[in-house]
């Protein structure tokens, strides 16, 4: 058969480069010998999930830690899938969780010698190795209908053979080039598969960068690479891209373990050195007492947005996944409770070989540390920004008096003091944590466990004596002096003593306090409260909580 002639029908682009051209135009990148090239190639879709920040914190950090780079390359040969927006919203949500990239789709950089990063836009250069590919025999036109390749995978499945193209299943793998070009005269659509030459007698053994030595089974399927439109399939476009990219390292989920050897044969048949490849794990969470990959479907903390509507601390999750990533990270971050998670020795050879089971406690509470470092001001501008994007009306209104709140961030984490508090987990609920702190969000559920008159009886002494000038210590003495009018024990040790001689003591007239000003029977210290809320409020709400 003139290989050369079918090659040129095939693929009729009349201005495809020749092949060793490309190793020109893209030559090896200079850098240094341990220096790591990585990639995000996700597919625009628009839905950037836990899974992909996780990848990309792996690519990220195995190219910074070794003087490499860290590329976007998108993955849209499948245009059905495509969404409007999507890559900003993979560039953005990243940049969020302080991971950028130093080349790639959409980034402003020098470094963008290795593109276009769209992998619809290199059609040119698949197209250039397809015809390589026909003219050396190892690839060729398929003309087989949906319908007929349903027929067959039905026999497999029903003869309980392996499913696919291959061997005597590959009808037109060895078509005549008389019918070959019958067909073509009829117009009928072909795709061009891979003249698999691998069989499933042999086994490959191949070193993955996590999991270690893997032994699979040598591809025999003669998969697509180009479609009826002129577009590769990801298999064969990521072969390419990874080549002339450079990379040498490809981390990816588990699930493209199965389509490895695939990748081996096609770099082998196109001439590639292949890339080291490290097949991450799943993220993992426990349903019950089962253990189970996250889904789409039903977590909504899987999805990226979560964690920026809920208002996680961005370095919160980040850390949080450095624990997954790296299990000695926890330590590191113990000995480093102020370090820079960068400065950890990130390693991809450490990353776990099982499933990664991801907790949201641990995640919170990471979250309400790393929160509690937080200067108040710095927390005001971390609560802002989410107030701006998600907040009511009332927070938006809220959040303009700074000096204000920032007074009361100061309070509620402790600031200033030995201890910081830890109260504030993430934005959404720090600022429902504040809303006592303004009349309008100021809703009360008075729960006050003693009777009636006991309580006026409190809150009306107690708004008789008040003076916002009073420092704590007077504070609490008036607070005790109220004690015994209501037949409370004014001193603990009292109280303790002989518990059945009254009817409460000295904290249970500070909880009533305590209730009709913050609406809580905890909370922050009272009087430094009171002091924020000023004279005027404290006495209204003492006298609104009267019964
Ligand atoms: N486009 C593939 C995906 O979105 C990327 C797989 C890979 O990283 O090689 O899953």
């Amino acid at each position: 058969m003139d290989l050369k002639k079918l090659a040129s029908v095939l693929i009729t682009d009349n201005d495809l480069l020749p092949i060793e051209e490309y190793e020109n135009i893209y030559p090896e990148r200079v850098r240094g010998e341990k220096a790591e090239v990585t990639r995000l190639a996700p597919s625009p879709t628009g839905f950037i999930h836990l899974g992909n920040l996780y990848s990309a914190l792996a690519d990220e950090r195995s190219a910074h830690t070794t003087g490499g780079v860290f590329y976007l390359r998108i993955e849209d040969t499948d245009e059905k899938r495509k969404v409007d927006g999507a890559v900003e919203s993979v560039i953005r949500s990243l940049k969020y969780f302080g991971i950028n990239f130093d080349e790639g789709a959409e980034i402003d950089s020098p470094l963008n010698k290795y593109g276009p990063y769209y992998q619809r836009q290199r059609a040119k250069i698949y197209r250039a190795f397809v015809k390589d590919l026909i003219e050396r025999g190892l690839a060729y036109p398929c003309f087989c209908t949906e319908d007929e390749l349903n027929a067959v995978r039905d026999k497999q499945t029903s003869e309980k053979k392996t499913t696919g193209y291959y061997g005597e299943y590959a009808k037109c793998r060895n078509l005549s080039e008389e019918e070959i070009y019958k067909n073509l005269a009829q117009g009928k659509p072909y795709v061009i598969r891979l003249k698999s030459q691998g069989s499933v007698e042999n086994k490959i053994i191949f070193r993955d960068a996590i999991k270690g030595e893997v032994t699979v089974t040598e591809n025999d399927q003669d998969v697509v690479i180009l479609k009826s439109d002129g577009i590769p399939t990801y298999h064969f476009a990521h072969a390419i891209d990874d080549h002339f990219m450079r990379t040498t390292l490809v981390i990816r989920g588990e699930e493209w373990l199965s389509s490895l050897p695939v990748h081996i044969e096609l770099h082998k048949v196109l001439g590639f050195k292949p890339p080291r490849y490290a097949h991450t794990c799943s993220l993992m969470k426990m349903d019950g007492d089962t253990k189970r990959k996250l889904s789409k479907r039903k977590d909504p903390e899987l999805s990226l947005d979560y964690y920026r509507q809920a208002g996680y601390f961005p370095k919160a999750v980040v850390k949080y996944l450095m624990t997954i990533l790296n299990s000695d990270f926890e330590e590191w971050s113990l000995k480093n409770p102020d370090g820079d998670y960068r400065d950890f020795k990130f390693r991809i050879e450490k990353m776990g070989k099982s499933g990664a089971l991801f907790d949201l406690e641990k995640l919170n509470d990471i979250s309400r540390t790393e929160i509690s470092k937080l200067s108040p001001e710095e927390c005001f501008g971390f609560l802002k920004s989410w107030v701006d994007e998600f907040g009511t009306d009332a927070d938006k209104a809220h959040f303009k008096d700074d000096k204000y709140i920032i007074k009361v961030l100061a309070l509620i984490m402790g600031a200033g003091g030995k201890k910081r508090r830890k109260d504030v987990e993430r934005a959404e609920q720090g600022v429902r944590l504040i809303d006592y702190f303004f009349d309008d969000t100021f809703k009360p559920e008075y729960s006050f466990r003693f009777d009636d008159a006991t309580v006026n009886c409190v809150l009306d002494v107690f708004a008789d004596m008040y003076d916002p000038a009073d420092d704590n210590s007077v504070w609490f003495a008036k607070v005790k002096s109220i004690a015994p009018l209501v037949g409370f024990a004014s001193e603990m040790s009292e109280y303790k003593a002989n518990p059945e001689a009254y009817k409460g003591n000295v904290s249970d007239v500070a909880e009533i306090l305590r209730i009709a000003i913050t609406g809580m029977p905890n909370s922050p210290d009272l009087c430094t409260i009171m002091n924020i809320l000023g004279k005027e409020r404290s006495l209204a709400r003492l006298q609104a909580a009267r019964r």
